[in-house]
């Protein structure tokens, strides 16, 4: 391959030396809209718009009367749906880089908010090096154009986010993802994760990937990327935390080589509103990590908080992008990871997937 940014990591201000980067999250949004698609349209979510409502409104704002309700399921509330705040986002985003954060990733498909000039904006702002994504969430969120599209289009079309960037002036992406699937996976889907994995052969990128909600979902979507000239070791399999339950699945899918990523931190209650899931809380997904890096795993670990909504930020009563660094890397420590092995989640695995092969 070998393409001009072999050996960098490219961020929306332009290529860097993986050097650069230092504490380093996976798997973000600084802006996402669950509502570019209508509530009938999305089956996949339907089940979370109609459980739990009670006495809430769908247009009442956020407030500490409805903040337990809407932290169970976002779904109940419009405001909660809309990550669409540049002025609270980019605190937020200060917020990572104070608590001594370096580098984002930020992988909201496109056509879901996907918005790389803000994203430009807050990497100049905070100086928090920004990775941009490029993909398709699942069936629901297809923009209409990718039915029409061949796998082969599709490749073409991720591949030139980085090869040409998007916009004027160009801003290229760094990864490819996150590609959404839904289980069983949709027949286009499958042809978008195709398309993926030939758009990572021809660029060298890192793929990410949010499989549908099923223990056989994570393998099925790594031997996709293989079948279709992948490498499964540049992929990345996101959302673990609510797919994958005993350690014999973990270990099953760590034989494959592909990254394993926690990305759900700070999501700290046992429900789960688009399905039948017990969630483990930080401390559980500390505990399987250790499981993890006890059996050998540890280089293929990644952790994120996927902060999807506004109520993940502290703004909205939430965690913010720098709950890991502030709460969750004590809780390591505390459970018995070395400072390194914290340093080798947290800064050198993300380094590593993000150098451009
Ligand atoms: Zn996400």
């Amino acid at each position: 391959m070998s393409g001009p940014y072999s050996g960098k990591i490219m961020t929306v201000l332009g290529p860097i030396d993986p050097k650069e980067t230092g504490v380093t999250h996976m798997h973000e949004h600084f802006n996402i809209d669950f509502l570019a698609v209508s509530g009938d349209a999305q089956k996949s979510h339907a089940k979370a718009f109609v459980e739990g409502g009670g006495t809430i409104n769908w247009e009442d704002p956020i407030s500490l009367s409805n903040y337990y309700a809407v932290r169970r399921n976002p779904f109940l509330l419009k405001e909660a749906m809309q990550l669409v705040d540049p002025a609270v986002v980019t605190a937020a985003v200060q917020e990572f880089r104070d608590a001594g954060g370096s580098c984002i990733v930020e992988v909201t498909p496109i056509g879901v908010g996907r918005n790389p000039p803000l994203m430009k904006q807050i990497a100049a702002k905070t100086g928090v090096k920004v990775v941009m994504g490029t993909a398709f969430y699942v069936r629901d969120y297809h923009p209409p154009e990718i039915a029409r599209m061949s796998e082969d289009e599709v490749a073409e079309l991720l591949a030139a986010d980085f090869e040409k960037g998007t916009g004027d002036p160009a801003i290229r992406a760094g990864i490819i993802g996150e590609i959404g699937l839904v289980w069983p996976v949709h027949p286009e889907e499958r042809k978008v994760l195709r398309g993926a994995a030939k758009a990572q052969r021809r660029t060298g990128l890192c793929l990410s990937i949010h499989p549908g909600r099923d223990v056989a979902a994570p393998l099925d979507a790594v031997r996709t990327v293989a079948d279709a000239g992948g490498d499964p070791r540049r992929t990345i399999i996101c959302h673990l935390d609510r797919t994958l339950f005993d350690i014999e699945d973990y270990l099953e899918l760590a034989k494959t080589g592909c990254y394993l990523e926690f990305d759900l931190f700070g999501l700290e209650m046992c429900h789960y509103p688009l399905a039948e899931i017990d969630m483990p809380n930080d401390a559980i997904r500390v505990d399987k990590i250790i499981e993890l890096v006890n059996a050998g795993h540890i280089d293929q670990v990644l952790v994120s908080h996927d902060v999807d909504s506004k109520m993940r930020l502290r703004a909205y009563g939430g965690e913010g992008y720098h709950h890991i660094l502030r709460n969750v890397v004590p809780l390591m420590r505390r459970k018995g990871l070395s400072e390194a092995q914290v340093n080798r989640i947290l800064t050198e695995n993300p380094r590593r997937a993000l150098t451009i092969v």
